[in-house]
């Protein structure tokens, strides 16, 4: 098989660590198995690099940065390869440019435009373990190194998985696959063996952050098996991260995600006119705010209320946006102390009784639900956030997930 492996900074973070993945690799080719490794900088290291850059200047060219921050990527690899000559294995390293990766011109947050697997591959049919610097690639027009923006290495072992058509994307990180819900909540959380690219996205978008969202939506599209699991353990088997038709036995619900970074803001009192929403939402998506659930409710006397949610983190713009509205309402408010749960998985699209389930267990821990929002694959609630952990554990136990 052609396996790629991609390995985080904390799998990378000491040179201890680097041995460990030596170790992992060396294996996997005695194995029998061709290895593309694609690794990213050490932990810590490209903070470290923004921090130097920022104390010289706040507003530094983007293809400085670049050219600064891909140096953390490079280091692993070229330290991985060195390792793994030293122990007698044929490997080398390989920048973005080298693998033939080449991207858009948007430096520090560059989208892969087409990846030239030929060097590759002769260096593969050579019986080399190829090592290639994650987040980085050439910028087409200028021909400078670009970067993929933060957590860009899962995107580019993904993407060199699709090029090349490789067997299996291996993502390795300090957990050790993919739970029903956040073991630190639900200990009795399990490990899901399979689960597929849009429960994954569901789940990551709604907050489980194990994989980079952007790299399992190119691993959807270019029909990439994509499989978590943790270089601290490298004996566990992890999760398989699939199209929907590979998997047989399709839960009703495969897991449960909480995040608290929500904001709900309310709009009272507005006035019931046509052009109303559209102005608000355009403006705050011209302002780049990420808009997620939404509900208006029935119009009394000329008047409706409106309700949405965005992240925690866009609610100073969100607040400097609503400022162009405050004539429009007889009152907006900000509710910081709120939380979504959500239930997720694909064999909701052939059940019925699915979410008035999640209501019910709700209701008889007296938590009270204020937006729900549904999908063909989830059912989100917003609730207080005094009450996340609660919900977790009864809906993780509504839905029978530690069986
Ligand atoms: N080193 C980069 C970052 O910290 C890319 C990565 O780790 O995937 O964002
Ligand atoms: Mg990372």
């Amino acid at each position: 098989m052609l396996k790629v492996l991609k390995f985080g900074g904390t799998s990378v973070g000491n040179l201890e660590r680097i041995q460990n993945v030596a170790n992992i690799i060396k294996k996997i080719k005695d194995e029998g198995h061709d290895v593309i490794a694609v690794v990213s900088a050490m932990s810590g290291e490209t903070n470290k690099l923004i921090e130097y850059a920022e104390s010289f200047s706040k507003t530094p060219k983007l293809e400085e940065i670049d050219m600064l921050l891909s140096s953390g990527e490079r280091v692993t690899s070229a330290l991985l390869s060195i390792a793994l000559n030293e122990q007698g294995y044929k490997a080398t390293s390989m920048s973005g440019r080298e693998a033939g990766i080449v991207t858009d011109n948007s430096h520090t947050k560059a989208r892969i435009e087409s990846i030239d697997s030929s060097k590759m591959k002769k260096a593969i049919s050579e019986g080399n373990i190829i090592i290639v610097a994650g987040f980085q690639g050439v910028a087409m027009n200028t021909n400078r190194v670009s970067t993929l923006g933060r957590g860009g290495s899962d995107l580019t072992a993904v993407a060199i998985a699709g090029a090349i058509e490789a067997d299996v994307c291996e993502i390795y990180t300090d957990v050790d696959g993919i739970y029903t819900t956040d073991p630190r909540i639900e200990p009795k959380a399990k490990k899901l063996e399979k689960i597929s690219y849009d429960e994954m996205l569901e789940l990551a978008s709604l907050g489980a952050k194990v994989l980079q969202n952007r790299s399992v939506e190119m691993a959807k599209k270019l029909n990439v098996n994509l499989v978590s699991r943790s270089s601290f353990t490298p004996e566990v088997e992890g999760t398989l991260i699939t199209k929907e038709e590979n998997i047989m036995e399709k839960p009703v619900v495969s897991g449960i995600a909480l995040d608290k970074n929500q904001v709900r803001v309310g709009m009272y009192g507005v006035t019931d006119k046509p052009g109303i929403a559209a102005s608000i939402f355009t403006s705050l998506a011209d302002a780049d705010i990420n808009v997620d659930m939404i509900v208006q409710t029935v119009g009394v006397d000329g008047a409706t209320d409106l309700d949405f949610t965005i992240p925690t983190t866009d609610l100073e713009i969100c607040k400097n946006v609503m400022k162009n509205f405050e004539k429009d309402a007889r009152k907006i408010d900000y509710n910081e102390s709120i939380c979504k749960v959500s239930i997720v998985g694909v064999g909701m699209k052939s059940h019925t009784g699915v979410a008035s389930k999640a209501f019910s267990s709700l209701a008889k821990e007296n938590i009270n639900i204020r937006i729900i929002s549904t999908s063909e694959i989830k059912v989100s609630m917003i609730i207080d956030e005094k009450y996340a952990e609660l919900a977790v554990r009864s809906l993780h136990e509504a839905y029978s997930l530690d069986k």
